[in-house]
C-alpha cells in the first residue's frame, strides 16, 4: 500500500537577481500514519522549503517547485485543482511555526481566532465553535481554558500562544501535523514541556507528524525515524536509535558531536568547521566535500548517490560503511 504522505524527488529552486538558488534538489521522503520523522539540518539546509512545498506556502515568485510529487493518500498535491489542495492543506495537513506571535492576530481573542477556523472551514455555528475552542485549548494544556478563551495573545507567555497555536492546527483533526522549529524561541524548560506535549499529542490523537529542527538534541524522545538535510538533499535518513548509535554520514557524525552527552563526563565538543555552501554555487561531487574530514579525489568528482545500508537506513556518502563503523560506539 502507499503512504499517507510521500515526497518524491522534489526540486525547489528560488530565482534571484543574482541567479537560480537550487533551494532543495532531489528530495524523497515518506510518512505513515501516526509516525514522526525528524527532518535536521542547519538553517538554510533546505528542511523549512521542503515544508512550505507542502502546505503550498512557497513565496511565489521568486521560489517554485522545478519538479517532483507531493502524493497525500497517494494523490500528488502539486496536480490537484487549487479546491482540491485546499481540501488538504490546512484540514488534513497542519503546520505550526517557530513564532506564534507572529502566527496569531493580536487584535483578536485567541478563542475567537481558533473558532475562526471551525467557522469558516467546518461550518460550525458560533457556539458551537466556542466549545470545541475551548476543548481545544483544553486538549493543548492551557490551564482555565474557559477563563481564558477571551484573552489576547500578549496576554500569554511564550510557551502558552505555542500552545494556542498548535490548538488552532489541531481544530481540523489533521491526519499529518507539520511543526516547523516548534521550540526555537522558547527556553529549555518550556521546549521540553511543548516537545512532551507534541508527543502525547500524536499519541492521542494517532497524528502523524513531521518535526522540523536545526536541534538533534530535542528529537531523541520523540521521533521515529530521521531525514538529515544538508544543500537541500537528505545526506542520512535512519531511524532514531541506529542513527544515534552510529551516524553513517560525515555530516551527522559532526552534528552528533557537537552536543552535549549525558553519559560522558569532561568531554571536548567539536563543531563542524566551514560554512553551509552558497546555493547558487553548489560545491562538485558530494555537496559536503569543503567540510568533510573523510573527503577524498572522488568526493570532489563523483555526486554520492544513496546507499543502503539496511534496515531502511540510506546515507549519501562515498564511504558511508567506513564512516559508520568508525562512529560505532
Ligand atoms: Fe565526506 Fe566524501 Fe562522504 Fe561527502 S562523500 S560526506 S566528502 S566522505
Ligand atoms: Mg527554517
Amino acid at each position: 500500500g502507499g503512504h499517507l504522505l510521500e515526497l518524491r524527488d522534489l526540486h525547489v529552486e528560488f530565482r534571484t537577481n543574482e541567479g537560480v538558488a537550487r533551494v532543495i534538489n532531489g528530495v524523497s521522503y515518506h510518512l505513515d500514519a501516526g509516525e514522526t520523522l525528524a527532518v535536521l539540518g542547519e538553517s538554510g539546509s533546505g528542511k523549512s522549503v521542503t515544508a512550505q512545498a507542502i502546505m503550498g506556502i512557497l513565496d511565489t515568485p521568486p521560489a517554485f517547485v522545478r519538479s517532483g510529487q507531493i502524493l497525500y493518500q497517494g494523490q500528488d498535491l502539486l496536480t490537484r485543482s487549487e479546491e482540491q489542495r485546499r481540501q488538504v492543506r490546512g484540514k488534513e495537513i497542519a503546520m505550526i511555526f517557530q513564532d506564534a506571535l507572529s502566527a496569531l492576530n493580536p487584535v483578536f481573542p485567541v478563542g475567537w481566532q481558533i473558532g475562526e477556523t471551525l467557522r469558516q472551514r467546518a461550518g460550525m455555528s458560533r457556539g458551537d465553535a466556542r466549545r470545541r475552542a475551548i476543548e481545544l485549548m483544553d486538549l493543548v494544556k492551557i490551564p482555565g481554558a474557559a477563563k481564558r478563551i477571551g484573552d489576547y495573545p500578549h496576554q500569554f507567555s511564550g510557551g502558552m500562544r505555542q500552545r494556542v497555536m498548535i490548538a488552532m492546527a489541531l481544530a481540523l483533526d489533521p491526519k499529518v501535523l507539520i511543526a516547523d522549529e516548534p521550540t526555537t524561541a522558547l527556553d529549555v524548560t518550556v521546549q521540553a514541556q511543548i516537545m512532551d506535549l507534541l508527543a502525547d499529542l500524536r499519541r492521542e490523537l494517532n497524528m502523524a507528524m513531521i518535526l522540523i529542527t536545526h536541534d538533534l538534541g530535542v528529537v531523541a524522545g520523540v521521533a521515529d525515524r530521521i531525514a538529515v538535510m544538508y544543500a537541500g538533499r537528505i545526506v542520512e535518513h535512519a531511524d532514531v536509535r541506529s542513527l544515534y548509535k552510529a551516524p553513517a554520514h560525515p555530516y551527522t557524525k559532526g552534528l552528533l558531536e557537537s552536543i552535549p552527552r549525558m553519559d560522558v563526563r569532561g568531554q571536548e565538543l567539536s563543531t563542524i568547521k566551514g560554512l553551509p555552501p552558497n546555493l547558487m554555487r553548489i560545491p562538485s561531487g558530494c555537496p559536503f566535500h569543503p567540510r568533510c574530514p573523510y573527503v577524498q579525489q572522488v568526493c570532489v568528482d563523483v555526486v554520492p548517490h544513496d546507499l543502503v545500508l539496511g534496515d531502511g537506513r540510506t546515507s549519501e556518502c562515498h564511504f558511508a560503511q567506513e564512516v559508520r563503523d568508525d562512529s560505532a560506539r
